[in-house]
This record gives structure tokens, C-alpha cells and sequence, in this order.
């Protein structure tokens, strides 16, 4: 049973929006003392609650502590021990290497300047990740920042809210509790960048209210991520790393597995692994497993049962259904390229299996969708691999597995298209919220060798 919760007034939230400006514009953030402070706190709310959180995560979602553990806490704390060690680094201002000798005397560098006050709005699948991920960039970059949760999952929110003034610096950093409403109150409100990650559908909305202060934005949307099975791969690796990540937050992650292309004469031999691979994951049925989390609410579950009622493939595992949040996890096969588990992103433990004449077919499947996020594929072939980089389009190109493009925080992560702009993780975290200001003094005492500007244009100066 998830828990409740109390949402933030929309005068509390003019406030939280007044409060982070003023202590942005104060310079508080600005030193790097300051900011490393901060992310140690951050780290000790993190490491000091951990039991907590898995339990808050049980609660709202039904998922399984260890997962909890490795794909949402964990994570955070890699990425502030990494700010941390790079926070000089980052910071560090840039001169730009081969001046021409009449400019050597001038004071050209980048600075790396704090955007300033930033909103961050998060989806409910991931809410350390997704929340305190970008977060760890604000602070390391010097920002201020308002942090708004998905009020889908309460008791997540009520902690967020309870912990963060107890570790941050309330006048820096705040929680802002609620749903459409408060949200569009934020909106309302000059940022200096906002950070959105959501369904596509939401995103238009954000960019829109951002387009009217010129706010600078990151979208992080959704996705409908193609799996391709190629001629020449290993099947049964394949199905067991394509169903561990469908499993993964009960296939409600944005670079979930969504459909599987595979060759016509090979699709019985992947739905024998895939039946394999399920009797060994969960040996009772996924539905009886506590691995496998919840979907999220009973409207999302019924999005789910509908798709599988209307669907013209038939059902190949799974399909059962218990209670308001509990479905198995379900492969659907034959689907029809047209068919309705074609059209959005499934955000659910369903994956649709179409069979394709050949990877050509593929191929043109893929281009005609809107940009995934993601797009995996299974082959040994080098040729192949070149083939899906140069001629298909997505935030990532994961190759012989599904998921793992989110375990190196060393390479940006986003989307293209309509799964989004901007990218994260690591640096980029850092870059999105700090401008390259560019300053330039030009001494005095260089005037007389910049004569040949100044009016008037005589032919002597032309000559020169
Ligand atoms: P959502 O778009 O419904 O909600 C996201 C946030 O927007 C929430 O905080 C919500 O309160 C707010 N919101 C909802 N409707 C709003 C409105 N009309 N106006 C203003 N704010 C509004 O998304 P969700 O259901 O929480 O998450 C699932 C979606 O997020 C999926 O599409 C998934 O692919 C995507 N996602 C993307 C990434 C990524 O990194 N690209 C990561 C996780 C999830």
C-alpha cells in the first residue's frame, strides 16, 4: 500500500522560487568550499538513510531493495565521490590555446559561471538518479536549485522533504512537494535552466513555458527502444540479457526494451530462450517474485491490460494479472508492425516480439518511428555494428546488451528528437548548469597597436 502525502502550498512555492534566487544572487554557492560541503551532506543523506529509502522504495513501488540499491542509490554516491575528486578540475577556467601574437597581451579566458537558480523536475521511476543526479551537477556548478519529485511516490517525497533541510542548506536547496498544479505554479516562474525528465507529452508543456523567460533546458523524455536480434548472434545470451533488462523496474525505465525485431525463422527459437531464461529468473512465475517491482498505480496498469487485450499478437509468457499493480511479465508474439503495441512507448513489463523479413526490414522499421532513446542490438558482425551507427539515429547505441549504457557514468546520456535534448551524467551533469563566459581585457596599454581601428578608414590603414 503506497503511502501519502502533503503537497507544497503555491505560496510556499513563490517562496522556495524567491528564496533560491536571492541566495544565488548573494554568491553563497560560489565558493568551491561551499559546494563541497554540500555534496558531502548530500552523500551522508544518501549513506545515512539508506535503509530508509529501500524501504520507502518497497512501499511506493514494490521493488525489490537490492535493486533499489545498485540502479538509483548507488549510482549518486559514484557520481558525488566523482565531482569530488573533479570539482577543481571542472571548475577550472579555460584559456584558449593559439592566440595570434597582436592579441598575446590580452586576458582572454572561459570562465565556468553558475547559470544560477535551476528547477529540477523528475519522473517517479528513478528518484535518486533522476532527482539527485542532476542535482549533484547543480551543486558542483555552483547553482541554487528547486527539486520537484513525482508525487507518485509519497513516501519518497514526504522523506525528501523531511531530509533535505536536515542535510542541505535550506536557503540553497529545496523540495518542492506536488503534482500538475504545482508544477505549472514553478513553471510560471523565471529559472536560469530547467532540468526535465518525463514523457514526451509533459516535455512539450515545459518547453513551452520555458520558451516564455528564454530559459535554457535539458529534456530528458521517453522512449521507445528497439531491440534488434541479428541472423548471427547467440540466442540464448541474447534473451537473457534482453529479459533482464525488460524485468528491470518491471520494464518502467525509459530505456527499457520495448520491442524486439527478429528474423521470421528465428522467432521460436528466441521465445524458447526467452521461456527459459523466465523459468530460470523466477522459478514460481514473475508474478509470485518479489524481484519484480509493481507497476506503478492502477491507471498504468490498466494502459497495460488494455494494450494486451487489443493487441493482435498473441501472448507467449506471462499475462497474468493480480491485484491493482501486479502484472507478470508478459512477451507478446507475431506483433504486427501496425499493431497498437506499436504506437507509445509500452513503460511497462510487456515486450512485444515483431517478426522482420531481415535486418534491412529492420532497418526501415526503425527509421520510420520517431527517435528511440535507446537502440540495441545483438550481432557479432563489425559490418553491422558500423551499419546501425551510421544510419540510425538515438540518444545511445548499446550493442550486444540491453540497459547497461546507464552503468557508465562516464559517457553523456540523452536523448534526440522526440526522446530529447541535452545530455547528463559524469562532466556533462557539471556542464549543463555552468555558462562558458567568455572574458576579455584588452589592456590600455595596448592602444596604440589597435590605431589601425579607429576612424578614419585613410588608405594608409587599408595598405597596412
Ligand atoms: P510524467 O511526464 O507524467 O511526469 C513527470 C513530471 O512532470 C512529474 O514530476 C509530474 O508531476 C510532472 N507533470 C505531469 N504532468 C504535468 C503537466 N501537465 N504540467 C506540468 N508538470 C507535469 O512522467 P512519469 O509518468 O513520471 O514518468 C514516465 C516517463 O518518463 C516515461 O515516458 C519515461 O520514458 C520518461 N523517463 C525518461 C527518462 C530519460 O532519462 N529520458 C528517465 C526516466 C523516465
Amino acid at each position: 500500500m503506497a503511502g501519502t502525502m502533503t503537497y507544497t502550498s503555491l505560496e510556499d512555492i513563490q517562496k522556495v522560487h524567491r528564496t533560491v534566487t536571492e541566495t544565488f544572487h548573494s554568491g553563497l554557492t560560489q565558493p568551491l568550499a561551499f559546494r563541497r560541503a554540500q555534496l558531502v551532506q548530500l552523500g551522508k543523506l544518501i549513506q545515512e538513510n539508506e535503509a530508509r529509502f529501500l524501504d520507502a522504495m518497497q512501499k511506493d513501488l514494490g521493488k525489490a531493495p537490492l535493486e533499489t540499491g545498485i540502479a538509483d542509490a548507488g549510482p549518486v554516491v559514484y557520481s558525488i565521490a566523482k565531482a569530488l575528486e573533479k570539482l577543481d578540475e571542472w571548475n577550472a577556467p579555460d584559456r584558449p590555446a593559439d592566440l595570434p601574437a597582436w592579441r598575446a597581451g590580452w586576458d582572454t579566458t572561459v570562465y565556468k559561471t553558475p547559470k544560477g537558480a535551476v528547477l529540477i523536475i523528475t519522473p517517479w521511476n528513478y528518484p535518486y538518479v533522476i532527482g539527485l543526479g542532476p542535482l549533484v551537477g547543480a551543486i558542483a556548478a555552483g547553482c541554487t536549485a528547486a527539486l520537484k519529485p513525482s508525487e507518485a511516490l509519497p513516501t519518497v517525497c514526504e522523506m525528501f522533504a523531511e531530509l533535505f533541510p536536515r542535510y542541505l542548506d535550506t536557503r540553497a536547496y529545496a523540495i518542492v512537494k506536488g503534482a500538475v498544479r504545482e508544477t505549472t505554479c514553478l513553471l510560471e516562474h523565471r529559472w536560469d535552466h530547467i532540468f526535465y525528465t518525463g514523457s514526451t507529452r509533459v516535455g512539450r508543456i515545459v518547453a513551452a513555458a520555458a520558451a516564455r523567460f528564454v530559459t535554457p533546458l535539458t529534456l530528458e523524455l521517453g522512449g521507445k527502444c528497439p531491440v534488434v536480434v541479428a541472423d548471427d548472434t547467440d540466442i540464448a545470451v541474447a534473451a537473457r540479457r534482453i529479459l533482464y533488462g525488460k524485468q528491470a523496474n518491471a520494464g518502467q525505465v525509459c530505456v527499457s526494451p520495448d520491442y524486439v525485431l527478429v528474423p521470421r525463422a528465428r522467432q521460436d527459437e528466441l521465445l524458447d530462450a526467452f521461456a527459459k531464461v523466465a523459468a530460470e529468473f523466477w522459478p514460481d512465475g514473475s508474478l509470485a517474485s518479489p524481484d519484480l517491482a509493481n507497476v506503478i498505480n492502477a491507471a498504468a496498469r490498466d494502459r497495460l491490460t488494455g494494450l494486451l487485450a487489443k493487441t493482435r499478437g498473441k501472448v507467449a509468457l506471462g499475462g497474468e494479472v493480480e491485484g491493482d499493480r501486479r502484472l507478470a511479465v508478459t512477451i507478446v508474439r507475431d506483433v504486427p508492425e501496425d499493431d497498437i503495441l506499436m504506437e507509445d512507448e509500452i513503460f511497462g513489463p510487456v515486450l512485444a516480439v515483431v517478426p522482420v523479413d531481415d535486418v534491412e526490414h529492420a532497418l526501415r522499421l526503425i527509421r520510420a518511428k520517431p527517435t528511440p532513446l535507446a537502440i540495441y542490438v545483438y550481432t557479432e558482425s563489425d559490418a553491422l555494428k558500423q551499419r546501425f551507427l551510421e544510419t540510425t539515429e538515438s540518444g545511445t547505441l548499446v550493442l550486444n546488451d540491453t540497459y547497461q549504457q546507464l552503468a557508465v557514468q562516464e559517457m553523456p546520456f540523452g536523448g534526440k528528437g522526440d526522446s530529447g535534448y541535452g545530455a547528463w551524467f559524469g562532466k556533462d551533469s557539471f556542464d549543463i548548469f555552468v555558462q562558458r563566459r567568455s572574458y576579455v581585457n584588452v589592456p590600455i596599454a595596448a592602444d596604440p597597436h589597435l590605431a589601425v581601428r579607429y576612424p578614419p578608414y585613410t588608405q594608409e590603414k587599408l595598405d597596412i
